[in-house]
C-alpha cells in the first residue's frame, strides 16, 4: 500500500434470514436443494488454478438419505500432494508481495458472492453433505463465513496499524509479513465455514495455503472453492486436495517448507499430528506454526436458583441442534435434585415436539448423523447405557440407519458423574444428566472442572449473584468459552473469539485478531536518518 491509507468497509455481522413459510428466501433455497439433489457433481483437486482429475473416486451421499448419490471427487496421489506443494511455493513469490488492498478486495469480493448469488447454493450443499437444517445451514455456510471474511480483514488493518515508537532520527516500522514457507489448512466436516475460513485467513494475510477438506465436506468445500475463484483468488494460492488423510499429511508435513498448521478436528488426529511435527522438526526451515480447535466435553451446570425453563431450552438447543455435532454442543448437564422435576418435564416436552427427517422437510428439527462411522459409535453408547445399571434413558434411545443416520435425541440419567457418557466427546445427540444434591454446589463446581480433558464451552444457570461468582471463578479454565445463563454453542464472529484450551486446542480464537497473528512473522525495519560516523561514545572522554 503506498498510495494511501485505506480504510476497509466497516465489518458487521451478516443478518440472519428467516426461512420463515412463505419467504422468498425459503422459496429459493428449496428450489436449489432439489435442483442439486437431483443433479450430480464430480469434484476435482484444484492445484494451481487446474481442475485435476486422477480417477481414484470417493462418492457423496446425503446423510439423511444416504443411498442416493449426490457425486463423485477425486483423490489425491503422492505426486500430486508435492505439486501442490511446489506451485503454492511458487505462487508466493506474487502473493506475498502484493499490496493487502488487492487481498482484502478478494475476500470481502468473497464474502458478498455468498451473501448474495451463492447463498442459496452453499446453504442447500450444506444442507445436503452435512444434514443440516436450514436455520443451521444459514448461520454456519452463509452468515458465519461471510462473517469470518468480512471482519478477518478488518483486524488486519488493525494489525497492521499496530507500529513502534519512533524518534526524530530513527524510524520504526513493523512490516508484517506472511509466513516464509506454505501453511496446511486441514477442516472438519461439521462447519463450512471453518472449511473455508481456515485457508482463507492465512491466504489474506499473504500466505499460501494447502487446504484438505474432509471426506465428508466435499460437496460444500466445492461451492466454497468456485467463490474463491471467482472473487479472484490467483491460482496456487489456496490448492484443494482430498484423499488419504494420512498420506497427505505426512506428504506435507515431510517438506523443509512447511511453515504452520491450521487444524479443526479432533483431539486425536491433532496430537498425532503435533508430534509428526516434532519429530520432523530437524528438517524445516522454520518453527511451523501450530493452530487447531480441537473436541469438547461441553456442560451445563444449574444452580438450584436458576430458572427451569431457561436451563431446559439451553439443554434442548445446545445439545441437541445439528444433531449435537457442534464442538460447542452441551453433552454434560449438573442439574440440582429440587429442580431436576421441572428440567425433566419440560426437556420432555421439548424432545417429544421435535420432528426428525430431511433438512429437505423444514418443519425437521432433527436430521441425520454425519456418516456411518458416527451411527455405529452413538449406537454403541445408547446400547450399553440402556445396560449399565448406573444409567438410565430419560428420553430417545432409538436409531435407524436404514434410509439415513438417524439416532433419537436421547438424554441419560447417571449416577456416577465419571460415568462414560459424562467424560468421552461422543459427538452426536447425546446428553448426560448428573443430579447432584442442592447444597453441593462448590463440590458440582469442582467436579465439572475435574471430569474431562476438555476444555472448549460450558455454561452456568443461576439468579444468585453469588452463585455465579463462585462458579465463574472455580470453571476458570474449564472452558475457553463461557456462558452464562445462555446455551453453550453459537458463538458469532466478531461477538465471541472462539476456542478452548486443555486438550481441546491451543486456544488462538477464531474469529478474532488474535488468530491472524499466527499467520504472521513480523519483520522490524529500523532506518537511521543520519548514520554516525565516529564509534567513540561521551564516556570515553577525549
Ligand atoms: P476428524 O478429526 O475426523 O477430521 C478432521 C480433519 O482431519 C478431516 O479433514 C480429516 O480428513 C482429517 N484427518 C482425519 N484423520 C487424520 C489423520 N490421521 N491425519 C491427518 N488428518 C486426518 O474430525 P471431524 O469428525 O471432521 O470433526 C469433528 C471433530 O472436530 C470433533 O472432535 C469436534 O469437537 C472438532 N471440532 C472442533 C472445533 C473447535 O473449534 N474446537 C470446531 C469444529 C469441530
Amino acid at each position: 500500500m503506498g498510495k494511501g491509507f485505506f480504510e476497509v468497509p466497516v465489518a458487521v455481522n451478516e443478518p440472519v434470514r428467516s426461512y420463515a413459510p412463505g419467504s422468498p428466501e425459503r422459496k429459493e433455497v428449496s428450489e436449489t436443494y432439489k435442483k442439486m439433489y437431483h443433479s450430480t457433481v464430480d469434484v476435482p483437486l484444484y492445484i494451481n488454478g487446474q481442475d485435476i482429475k486422477t480417477g481414484d473416486t470417493g462418492t457423496m451421499a446425503p446423510p439423511h438419505d444416504h443411498k442416493h448419490i449426490l457425486g463423485t471427487y477425486h483423490k489425491a496421489d503422492l505426486g500430486l500432494v508435492k505439486k501442490a506443494i511446489e506451485t503454492a511455493l511458487d505462487a508466493r513469490k506474487s502473493w506475498a508481495a502484493t499490496p493487502w488492498e488487492q487481498r482484502a478486495a478478494i475476500f470481502l469480493r468473497a464474502a458478498e458472492l455468498i451473501a448474495g448469488p451463492y447463498r442459496a447454493k452453499i446453504n442447500a450443499a450444506t444442507m445436503l453433505a452435512q444434514s443440516k437444517t436450514i436455520h443451521q445451514a444459514e448461520i454456519d455456510a452463509a452468515c458465519e463465513l461471510i462473517d469470518f471474511l468480512r471482519f478477518n480483514v478488518q483486524f488486519m488493518l488493525e494489525i497492521y496499524a499496530e507500529q513502534p515508537e519512533s524518534t526524530s532520527d530513527a524510524w520504526n516500522r513493523l512490516e508484517y509479513r506472511p509466513l516464509e514457507g506454505f501453511v496446511y489448512a486441514i477442516t472438519p466436516f461439521n462447519f463450512t465455514a471453518i472449511a473455508g475460513n481456515l485457508p482463507a485467513s492465512a491466504a489474506l494475510l499473504g500466505n499460501v495455503v494447502v487446504w484438505k477438506p474432509s471426506d465428508s465436506q466435499v460437496y460444500s468445500a466445492k461451492v466454497i472453492l468456485d467463490v474463491f475463484r471467482e472473487a479472484g483468488v490467483p491460482p496456487g494460492v489456496i490448492n484443494m486436495v482430498m484423499g488419504d488423510p494420512v498420506m497427505i499429511t505426512d506428504t506435507i508435513l515431510a517438506s523443509p517448507d512447511f511453515s504452520g498448521i491450521h487444524f479443526t478436528g479432533s483431539t486425536h488426529v491433532f496430537k498425532d499430528i503435533w508430534q509428526k511435527i516434532g519429530t520432523n522438526i530437524h528438517h524445516y526451515k522454520t518453527y511451523p506454526r501450530i493452530v487447531g480447535e480441537t473436541g469438547g466435553k461441553d456442560f451445563i451446570v444449574a444452580h438450584h436458583t436458576s430458572n427451569p425453563k431457561q436451563v431446559a431450552t439451553a439443554i434442548a438447543r445446545g445439545a441437541f441442534e445439528f444433531q449435537g455435532q457442534k464442538c460447542s454442543a452441551a453433552s454434560r448437564c449438573y442439574i440440582p435434585k429440587s429442580l431436576w422435576p421441572q428440567v425433566e418435564k419440560f426437556l420432555k416436552e421439548d424432545l417429544a415436539s421435535f420432528k426428525m427427517g430431511s433438512p429437505e422437510d423444514m418443519g425437521n428439527f432433527i436430521t441425520a448423523v454425519i456418516h456411518e462411522g458416527s451411527f455405529n459409535k452413538l449406537a454403541s453408547y445408547i446400547d450399553q447405557a440402556k445396560k449399565d445399571p448406573q444409567a438410565e434413558i430419560v428420553a430417545g434411545g432409538g436409531y435407524d440407519k436404514s434410509k439415513g443416520y438417524f439416532i433419537e435425541p436421547t438424554v441419560i440419567k447417571t449416577e456416577d458423574p465419571q460415568y462414560a457418557t459424562m467424560c468421552t466427546e461422543l459427538f452426536g445427540p447425546v446428553v448426560t444428566i448428573y443430579v447432584y444434591e442442592d447444597s453441593h454446589w462448590e463440590e458440582t463446581l469442582k467436579l465439572v472442572d475435574s471430569t474431562s480433558e476438555y476444555a472448549l464451552t460450558g455454561a452456568v444457570f443461576s439468579e444468585d449473584r453469588y452463585a455465579l461468582e463462585i462458579a465463574v471463578r472455580a470453571l476458570e479454565n474449564a472452558a475457553g468459552n463461557f456462558y452464562i445463563n445462555d446455551k453453550p454453542t453459537g458463538a458469532v464472529v466478531g461477538q465471541q473469539p472462539f476456542g478452548g484450551a486443555r486438550a481441546s486446542g491451543t486456544n488462538d480464537k477464531a474469529g478474532s485478531k488474535l488468530n491472524l497473528y499466527r499467520w504472521l512473522s513480523p519483520r522490524m525495519v529500523k532506518e537511521t536518518f543520519v548514520s554516525p560516523t565516529d564509534y567513540r561514545y561521551p564516556f570515553l572522554g577525549n
